[in-house]
């Protein structure tokens, strides 16, 4: 019988499950038998059926293969069991080490010039973007350009240039980030609760930025304990700009 291991598809879905619910959950029984069904891109009817046959929660042998099976999984790549939360910020802080931050990384979906249509090309030189986002705070990114050099259009997250002349994307508030400046974003759930909290008249702007502040543990002074600034040079460097 093919398990786990034997197939690549049903490891990479057991992957995202677990980056969904995390590691311990796979292993409690009222979840496990759901999971694995998931996995193995079983029916969800057949979950129903079994659920109504079953006349307790013990595991069946499928079930308790699968468990035994992500048990060793886990002990095999520790890796896996760290947190999303964790994972981003290791790659977060590697890449910004590296000099080339590259979490988030914002370029615009146009494959092809909007005024002669043949292909665009991506500029190599990359730019880097402090990022403001609701869930993880600031951290450093970066923008791609693509352009078309026969008719000096340059293409943007969102937004594109032509003459010098910048024309929003129609549905660029659709995107996850707004490039709000030529080295800055923000996340749109940051600035939908910003907006939102500033319309009903909760908190003026000051205090809400005071609030995501405290929140992530910025103190104004990037040398104090608390900053998520990994390369701290690279911050001042940009600060002084
Ligand atoms: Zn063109």
């Amino acid at each position: 019988m093919v398990g786990l291991f034997g197939d690549y598809s049903r490891l990479f879905r057991l992957f995202h499950v677990i980056n969904i619910v995390g590691a311990r959950v796979v292993s409690i029984s009222t979840f496990a038998s759901v999971i694995r069904k998931f996995v193995w891109g079983d029916n969800p009817e057949n979950e129903v059926n079994s659920k109504k046959r079953k006349k307790t929660d013990s595991f069946d042998e499928k079930e308790s293969m699968f468990v035994a099976e992500t048990d060793s999984l886990l002990d095999l790549f520790p890796e896996i069991r760290k947190e999303g939360s964790e994972v981003f910020n290791s790659f977060h802080n590697f890449s910004v080490s590296c000099g080339n931050p590259m979490a988030t990384i914002l370029v615009t979906k146009q494959e092809s010039c909007r005024m002669c249509k043949k292909p665009l090309l991506l500029d190599p030189n990359t730019h880097v973007v402090v990022i403001y986002d609701e869930q993880r705070g600031t951290y450093l990114g970066s923008r791609v350009t693509k352009n078309c050099n026969s008719c000096k259009v340059h293409e943007q997250y969102g937004y594109w240039t032509c003459k010098g002349k910048r024309h929003f994307e129609i549905d660029c508030l659709e995107n996850d980030f707004l490039l709000s400046s030529e080295d800055t974003a923000l996340g749109m759930s940051l600035i939908r609760q910003c907006a939102n909290l500033l319309i009903v008249g909760a908190v003026p702007f000051s205090t809400y930025s005071k609030s995501y502040n405290r929140r992530f543990g910025y103190h104004g002074n990037v040398n104090e304990a608390g900053s998520s600034f990994a390369n701290e040079k690279l911050w001042l460097k940009r600060k002084r700009r």
